[in-house]
């Protein structure tokens, strides 16, 4: 120890010659070889480091410090000579130093001499400095141990080691978010995430672990390494699943929190640790992915050294996974919003509706299949704006308008309008609605749109309604040329631009009764047409063709030679064409089985084509305007029949009642003597024949009176001569007059009249009606009593006749009013069925009502109402009721 002191002590001198003003010398004489060299005082050479070097002697005192020591340590160099080594150290490592320093005393060897250590000094003032260790032993004559300690300052270098591990975290940071932002998937990212921060933070492989919601387990996505040696260590990973908790990647999910293992090849936790051992991989750390509490994926990396995590990785790698957790979340969303337009777009293109997308100005953007083959308009072309060419020209005013009144207001579009259809060129009624799709603070993104199809419904609207106004139409008159004129203006516009309506007309062809069009200069221009060209047999129309087969005629297309069959001449032909027919359909009008006529329908401007449906509906027109047609005609014959037999009825009465007036004289006359003889002198048995024969005479009389009345009635020509008279002494008068027939029928009359109940009426009818009341209730209920009542009722009088007889049936008691009705058989019981139904005309004529209430077997009540005042006229409406 002491020689080698010497040893520096000498050259230190040499160092202090120089340093009293021989440096410039010593310096002169650097450059003279070698025994400069030999003449250097070495002390002075070190006192130039900027690194502290410290020498110790076995003693572990310290025998020399050069001058770096003072900025190191706060020490100077001769302030450190003799102090012992552990002075520098922090108090918690001189324990340790003491035991390495003595092994290195007693066996000459040493861990740490010549490998570079980093460790913390002590400074002069107690605080710790972080510095690189260098030492070395040298063995100075025999005995003599010496250890030359370097020490550099680190505080730099760890300054400067932080910055460029901060550098690399951002590297890292920086990477990932380029990574997110540029991959529209976890598959596009998740190779690159790890590469980034893998090459950022000098990791040698890394695998991006997958949580499988489904099955709950974690799953490798993607490996990366950073050389092809490590090949197998990232397919080994790819085919690794983990459970919760299982292994670090399982440990990391499961706890949520990062995990490291200084070295894999060694730690029992760690699965792959046979091929990471044999590929020279050993340090490992773990992160969490995590989208709000939940961790969603699990990122590993491993390298070839060792490490322990710093808190800056920690801090970092946390960042990391909340970012790359959100970047999750977002493509999560992302994936679930593209399946919703995916569905959307699915969707819109294969309902049977138009779907259309426009701007939040209203231009079109999107346009779904079932539009471009509908209307044979392309997304292009529709987009362009030639959408247009598709909606009718009739209706695109009113789109555009409704269309430009929503986008400015953006409210909600709904309107109907005829689309075109390519194939056929044919237009159909669809329901246009859209609605606006706004952002959250309201502003308007997009219009959504759909147009449906409505035709089908709209046909059956108008069908009904169609129908309906073809009822109404065909049961309005009976003249059977202005029911058809009313059929040909029905059926314009409903089913046909133009309407013609032909009838037979002898053996030529047949007369054109109508013709109509919505526009009546064109109907104008059609009969002159017709009046121009007047049918001729040589060009048969289809009306004609139709009348004489029986059979309809259908063009869903007019071909061009239906028009030149029809046409005259060239200029008639054009006139034809000019009118610019599509289709036509001619039907037969027919009445019991025979055409006497046709209907033709035809479309120009509308540009409807006819299909069978159409020629159906045709069809039934034509069939029910041939029964109206029919129905009028039969009606027409009925009433004339019934106008000759009334005639004929009126004529026979007459005549029958003729001869029946004198007999009557003559068979009265002869019973009063009046023949020259006294009665007396008739012997008894001849005046109960004529009495027989007077009866017969008056009965016969009754029946010719009923059916004179009959004309009468028909003929509006029933005078009424009314008085003021007493209808309870009328009936007392009239049932006396019965008392022969009621004692014959052995019936016992009731009358039940206190009171006069006094009115303005014709008497003889009056006596007719309870004639005819009393001569029923005799005839229908012989041997019961019958009651007559006559009373005041509200201000009206009222004659009521009650009889004990047959009765009549529910369904009878309203059709027994009517003329030649009867409710019995003609072999039971006589009559003409006509007492009701004078009974009634009359009855109404006075302003009155009769009605009957009866039921079978349990005899009938007739009640007659009469105001009591003559009526005002003749036109008082009939208020007969039955109950
Ligand atoms: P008729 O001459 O046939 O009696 P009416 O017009 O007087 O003609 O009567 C019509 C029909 O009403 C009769 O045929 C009979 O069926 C029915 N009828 C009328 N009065 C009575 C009654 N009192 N009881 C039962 N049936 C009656």
């Amino acid at each position: 120890m002491c020689a080698h002191f010497h040893v520096i002590e000498k050259r230190n001198r040499y160092n202090a010659d120089a340093a009293r003003g021989q440096t410039q010398d010593a310096s002169l004489r650097l450059g003279t070889g070698v025994e400069v060299a030999a003449e250097l005082d070495y002390r002075l050479v070190l006192d130039t480091f900027a690194d502290a070097v410290i020498a110790s002697d076995g003693t572990d005192h310290i025998v020399y410090a050069n001058a770096a020591c003072q900025k190191l340590l706060g020490w100077s160099g001769p302030d450190l000579v003799g102090m012992p080594l552990t002075t520098i150290m922090p108090q918690r490592m001189r324990a340790a130093h003491a035991a390495g320093f003595r092994r290195y005393i007693e066996t000459g060897r040493g861990k740490i001499i010549g490998a570079p250590i980093r460790v913390p000094a002590l400074h002069r003032d107690g605080t710790e400095i972080d510095i690189e260790l260098t030492l070395s032993a040298l063995r100075i004559e025999d005995a003599e141990h010496l250890i030359v300690a370097s020490l550099r300052d680190l505080r730099q270098r760890v300054e400067l080691e932080r910055q460029i591990l901060t550098q690399k975290h951002l590297r890292a940071q920086n990477s990932v978010l380029l990574a997110l932002m540029h991959s529209k998937s976890l598959q596009e990212g998740a190779p690159k995430l790890l590469q980034g921060i893998g090459q950022a933070l000098d990791w040698d492989a890394g695998v991006f672990w997958l949580v499988d919601e489904q099955s709950t387990t974690l799953r490798a996505l993607s490996a990366w390494v950073a050389s092809e040696a490590d090949e197998a260590f990232a397919r080994a990973s790819m085919e690794r699943v983990f459970q919760p908790g299982e292994g670090l990647p399982g440990s990391t999910w499961a706890s949520a929190k990062p995990m490291w293992s200084a070295d894999v090849a060694e730690d029992e936790r760690y699965g792959r640790r046979a091929i990471a051992a044999g590929e020279g991989l050993h340090g490992a750390f773990l992160f969490p992915v995590r989208s709000g509490d939940r961790v969603r994926a699990v990122i590993e990396f491993v390298s070839r050294i060792p490490r322990e995590p710093d808190q800056d990785l920690l801090l970092t790698t946390e960042n990391l996974g909340i970012q790359i957790g959100q970047f999750l979340a977002r493509i999560k969303a992302e994936a679930e919003l593209r399946a919703t337009e995916q569905r959307s777009i699915l969707l819109a293109e294969v309902i049977p509706q138009f779907v259309w997308v426009t701007n939040a100005a209203g231009e079109l953007e999107y346009v779904n299949r079932r539009w471009t083959e509908y209307t044979g308009l392309g997304v292009e072309e529709s987009r362009r704006g030639e959408w247009r060419k598709a909606i009718h020209p009739e209706d695109l005013e009113r789109v555009r308008d409704g269309w430009r009144e929503a986008v400015s207001t953006g409210t909600a579009y709904d309107l109907q309008a005829r689309y075109r259809r390519a194939s056929d060129g044919t237009y159909r009624w669809y329901l246009v609605q859209a609605a606006p799709l706004r952002d959250e603070s309201g502003s308007i993104l997009q219009w959504v749109g759909t147009s449906t199809d409505i035709e089908d419904q709209k046909r059956s609207e108008d069908a009904v309604r169609f129908w309906a106004d073809a009822s109404t139409v065909l049961g309005a008159s009976l003249d059977y040329e202005e029911t058809l004129k009313s059929v040909a203006n029905l059926a314009v516009p409903h089913i046909a631009d133009w309407c013609a309506i032909y009838l037979e007309s002898g053996p030529g062809p047949a007369r054109q009764l109508v013709v109509t069009h919505a526009d009546p200069s064109k109907v104008e221009w059609a009969k002159q047409l017709e009046q121009k060209y007047p049918p001729h047999p040589s060009t048969p129309r289809a009306a004609d063709n139709v009348i004489r087969t029986g059979k309809p005629e259908f063009y869903p297309d007019v071909p061009d030679e239906f028009l030149a069959r029809t046409a005259r001449d060239a200029e008639h032909l054009r006139a034809l064409q000019g009118v610019g027919v599509k289709s036509v359909i001619t039907v037969p009008l027919k009445a019991r089985g025979r055409a006497f006529g046709a209907i033709t329908l035809a479309t120009a401007e509308s540009g409807r084509r006819y299909s069978a449906a159409d020629l159906a509906v045709a069809q039934e027109l034509a069939d029910r305007s041939g029964h109206a047609v029919d129905n009028a005609r039969l009606y027409n014959e009925a009433q004339e029949a019934i106008r000759v037999r009334d005639d004929f009825l009126s004529i026979a009465s007459h005549e029958l009642k003729t001869p029946l007036t004198p007999l009557q004289l003559h068979v009265q006359s002869i019973l009063r003597g009046a023949w020259g003889g006294s009665p007396e002198q008739i012997s008894p048995k001849l005046a109960g024949k004529l009495e027989t024969i007077d009866r017969q005479v008056s009965r016969m009389e009754k029946l010719i009176n009923g059916l004179l009345d009959i004309s009468r009635i028909t003929n509006k020509s029933l005078d009424l001569d009314c008085e003021e008279l007493d209808l309870s002494a009328l009936v007392k008068d009239v049932g006396s007059q019965f008392n022969e027939q009621l004692a014959r029928a052995g019936c016992l009359l009731v009358t039940d009249a206190p009171s006069p109940v006094v009115g303005c009426w014709d008497k003889l009818r009056l006596d007719q009606i309870l004639s005819n009341l009393l001569a029923n209730a005799l005839k229908f209920g012989p041997g019961k009593p019958i009651e007559v009542r006559v009373e005041m009722l509200n201000g009206d009088a009222r004659l009521i006749v009650r009889d004990h007889g047959i009765g009549i049936a529910p369904e009878d008691q309203a059709r027994i009013f009517e003329r030649f009705e009867r409710a019995v058989p003609t072999k039971h019981y006589g009559g003409f069925g006509l007492g009701l139904w004078i009974t009634r005309q009359i009855v109404e004529r006075l302003g009155g009502s009769v009605r009957v209430q009866s039921s079978p077997g349990a005899g009938s009540t007739f009640t007659v109402t009469l105001p009591t005042a003559a009526p005002a006229d003749d036109e008082r409406p009939p208020t007969s009721a039955v109950h």
